[in-house]
């Protein structure tokens, strides 16, 4: 499958030139690997290498890549048709993972809006929340708490509740709505619950509650914001002032659902059910972009009752047939995996092959949880150098800030995942 370099010269120069990719600079961008094929969790470069793929393809790719069953459902589907408008049109594409999600989330959570990414699931979530209370007649309450270092995707309304910092709020000042902050929680998972830990938020809370319409938090694991792992006890609590002062609760799960915490749900962990649940990333095993705000039958009832007197939202590709097909696939996969023992074993080794870069000096700290794995520099790491050092290793990991992190396909051998540790560790040696 291998192409030779010789034909990606033209390719990539093109792609240099002309193709934006995440978070770049069009001026003298680091180079982009040209990926020529996947195979479980290889990637093969256009020069004939083969690398490990630790990212998941950003916490996607959970079953590994051209997976046989997901690719025979999309096939499926596409024998049929690869998509149709929802407005007015319904197929057993959207019925039958509406079900699966239906029975999967908490108890309760059964109102299913189908959106095409992450962050329009957040803001989706976001407008189910104010339109809730404009239909409870409480129309002051339309701005939203959310946690310093959170991030929750990159649309408009969706950065405004992303940490101010890393989410860059003062570039675009003017444009995003205001909200109110909390401080990122201190007490680490695993550590002895502080009480004290979530005295601000109930601060914000009982001074605000009359203009908070929701409190949004991704549950125990802050992902791109620093991937940072939390105590539950946290996000319980949380739940326990939502209700108390009158406030929706939104758990942004679209990097911890799927079992990636070790539990099905990161909420799992506190035993919560929030009031508003966003999906996205892993839902089609990474085939396709497709996400999901899931909520109950008193926040949707009271939307249906309100003066709109529905949800004001719909995508031109709400519900795609080909992503609803194989997100059902990869659900079903998923099922049928043993993953609990699956995400524990890939914990267990993580904990034992990332312990030694604990001991070296340029690194501030390493964190295991579930299938995540952190090691966190005390100096901001040089991107293109040390993923140019990784390829070298035959391993693909992306790193951001001081951030070199994995959570790689559920799949992953053993000896694989030992590639990708040890070519961790040794970058960290050399920084
Ligand atoms: C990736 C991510 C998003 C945004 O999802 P997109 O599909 O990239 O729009 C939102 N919240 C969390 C926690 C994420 O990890």
């Amino acid at each position: 499958m291998s192409v030779a370099p010789d034909d990606w010269v033209a390719g990539a120069d093109f792609d240099r030139m002309h193709l934006w990719h995440p978070y770049a600079s069009m001026q003298d961008p680091a180079p982009a690997y040209p990926v020529v094929a996947a195979q479980g969790v290889r990637l093969t470069l256009a020069d004939g290498r083969t690398v490990i793929d630790g990212m998941a393809s950003w916490w996607a790719v959970i079953h590994g890549y051209n997976h046989p069953l997901l690719n025979a459902a999309l096939a499926g589907q596409l024998d049929q048709f690869a998509h149709v408008m929802f407005g007015g049109l319904t197929h057993a594409a959207a019925v039958g993972l509406g079900r699966r999600l239906v029975a999967l989330t908490p108890t309760g959570l059964d109102r299913v809006f189908f959106a095409d990414s992450g962050s329009v699931a957040i803001e989706v979530a976001l407008k189910m929340a104010v339109q809730y209370w404009q239909a409870r007649d409480r129309p002051c309450k339309h701005r939203f708490v959310a946690l310093a270092g959170g991030y929750h995707g990159d649309t408009l309304g969706a950065m405004s509740v992303s940490d101010p910092v890393t989410g860059m709020h003062q570039l675009y000042a003017d444009m995003i709505p205001r909200q109110m902050f909390a401080p990122r929680p201190a007490c680490r998972f695993g550590e002895t619950w502080q009480p004290a830990d979530a005295d601000a938020l109930e601060h914000l809370l009982a001074r605000h509650h009359g203009e908070i319409a929701a409190v949004v938090l991704e549950p125990v694991v802050q992902g791109a914001g620093g991937m940072w792992f939390y105590h539950p006890e946290y996000v319980r609590t949380a739940r326990a002032l939502c209700d108390r002062y009158d406030v929706l609760l939104i758990a942004d799960e679209i990097a911890t659902g799927l079992g990636r915490t070790g539990r099905f749900w990161a909420c799992d962990h506190a035993g919560v059910r929030p009031d508003i649940l966003c999906i996205g990333k892993a839902l089609t095993g990474g085939y396709m972009s497709l996400a999901a705000a899931i909520t109950t039958e008193a926040v949707a009832g009271a939307i249906g009752q309100g003066g709109a007197g529905r949800l004001m939202h719909g995508p031109t590709f709400m519900a795609n047939p080909l992503a609803c097909a194989v997100a059902a696939a990869s659900l079903d996969l998923l099922a049928a995996s043993a993953w609990p023992a699956r995400i524990a074993a890939l914990e267990e080794q993580l904990r034992v092959e990332l312990a030694p870069a604990r001991s070296v000096g340029a690194v501030a700290d390493v964190r295991v949880l579930g299938g995540i794995g952190v090691v966190e520099t005390r100096k901001p790491v040089d991107v293109r150098r040390v993923t140019g050092q990784l390829v070298e290793a035959g391993v693909w990991l992306r790193p951001f800030g001081r951030l070199l992190y994995l959570m790689p396909p559920y799949v992953m051998t053993a000896d694989d995942l030992s590639q990708v540790t040890s070519a961790m560790v040794e970058v960290v040696c050399g920084l």
